[in-house]
């Protein structure tokens, strides 16, 4: 009789379907990975234990962060705004030691901006009143991805080794596997996408999408956790987009402090923050651009506004702002609409957190169940992987 114990384990191999190629979706695959390779490595004569990931995600790429730019044809150079997600933090120890590597890289940068508060002129008063406030970096690192904020989610996603993305895929609501849960014989889930197709059967699915939609996949499906789906509040955000020429005179604003500022924190207004794309590291080739990013509660107020009419508005209070002139006025202008941008949190309550039925073996999350930023996308991606381990 062969020693027993130095038989293979007959372990199957678990089949998970992430939903939503976010960085939620993308940092879960990624410790999933490492919590597997670390059990192997504790199992020295054991057979390999090999997560089989797939993320589902119904645009054509990863990570949500978004970046958009436009290329002047007479320079060639590049307009670039980071119209979403601008810089996050990383407050904990285990999220500073997670983006470790690529801060080594210098795919991640700290960005140490120079921050303002800003006044917009009043109609009696003919320049904006600003303010130093504060650098960033010298109390909290804020954080950027370069060469762009997308380049992140990327990386992330070439960096995976058992885990397929498959693009352009929206998974259709489980409402239907309520009823076939009693006649199963086994844990599995068949998914299918918008137009019936089965995209095969899983051992655990996990949702990342905003919670607006988390909650149309889920309604019906017997998940256990549903009502709790609805708990965080999401704000919109509308982002403005500028741009100028290359030796276009900029506006007056910009220039008024002794140093160049980087951000401004704007009073009294619509528009919430000002981020100066050039100014960030690795940005310094970009004509000069810059993103707007107006209240989330006036935002939510107008979400279903004419999106012209609220890029002609936050134009007006932007100009109010910066105080541009004909010349410095600036030669882009775009606008984007953010439904789920936000999410509120009242400070006497307890996050959410991830959202787990072990019968179905479904986990619900994303940043919702956090703060709602980046950083709440890791936290929520090492509970899940704590939780299926
Ligand atoms: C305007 C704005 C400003 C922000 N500023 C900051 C900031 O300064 N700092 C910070 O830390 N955070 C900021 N955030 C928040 C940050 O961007 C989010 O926390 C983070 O991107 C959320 O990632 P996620 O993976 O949880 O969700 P998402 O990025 O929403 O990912 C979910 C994915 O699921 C996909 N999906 C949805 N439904 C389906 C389906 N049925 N089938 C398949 N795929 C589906 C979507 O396409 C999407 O890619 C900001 C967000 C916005 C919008």
């Amino acid at each position: 009789m062969p020693n027993s114990s130095l038989q293979p384990t007959q372990i199957s191999v678990p089949k998970i379907a992430i939903i939503g190629g976010g960085l939620t979706g993308l940092f879960t695959a990624t410790l999933l990975e490492r919590a597997f390779s670390q059990m192997n490595d504790q199992k020295i004569k054991d057979k390999a234990l090999v997560p089989e990931i797939t993320i589902f995600e119904k645009s054509r790429s990863v990570g949500r962060l978004a970046t958009r730019y436009r290329s002047d044809s007479l320079t060639n150079k590049n307009w670039q705004w980071a119209f979403g997600a601008q810089f996050f933090t990383a407050k904990s120890a285990s999220f500073q030691q997670f983006i470790e590597p690529w801060l080594q890289t210098g795919l991640l940068q700290p960005w140490c901006a120079q921050v303002v508060s800003l006044m917009p002129m009043a109609a009696n008063n003919q320049t904006p009143d600003i303010h130093f406030k504060e650098q960033w970096g010298s109390t909290q690192a804020r954080y950027i991805s370069t060469p762009k904020m997308t380049s992140w989610g990327r990386a992330l996603a070439d960096e995976l080794q058992h885990s397929t993305v498959k693009f352009n895929t929206r998974i259709a609501p489980l409402a239907g596997y309520k009823q076939t849960l009693a006649n199963k014989t086994s844990n599995k889930t068949e998914l299918f996408d918008k137009n019936g197709n089965s995209l095969g059967h899983f051992d655990w699915v996990i949702c990342t999408v905003p919670n607006g939609q988390a909650v149309e996949l889920m309604a019906d499906s017997g998940f256990s956790e549903c009502a709790k789906i609805t708990e965080p509040t999401m704000q919109a955000c509308y982002s403005l987009m500028l741009g100028w020429n290359e030796n276009q005179a900029l506006p007056e604003a910009l220039s008024c402090l002794d140093t160049a500022w980087d951000v401004a924190c704007v009073q009294d207004s619509i528009i919430d923050r000002i981020f100066i794309e050039h100014h960030k590291p690795e940005h310094h080739a970009l004509l000069p651009s810059m993103t707007i990013h107006a209240r989330n509660d006036w935002s939510e107020q107008h979400v279903d506004d004419d999106i012209d009419t609220i890029k002609a508005k936050l134009l007006e209070v932007a100009q109010q702002a910066l105080n541009w002139n004909a010349e410095s006025a600036p030669s882009q202008v775009d606008c984007h609409r953010w439904r789920y941008a936000a999410t509120v949190t009242a400070s006497h309550k307890e996050q959410l957190g991830v959202l787990v039925d072990d019968e179905r073996q479904w986990i619900v999350s994303g940043d919702w169940c956090g703060q709602g930023n980046i950083e709440s996308c890791y936290q929520m991606a090492a509970q899940m992987a704590a939780a299926m381990v």
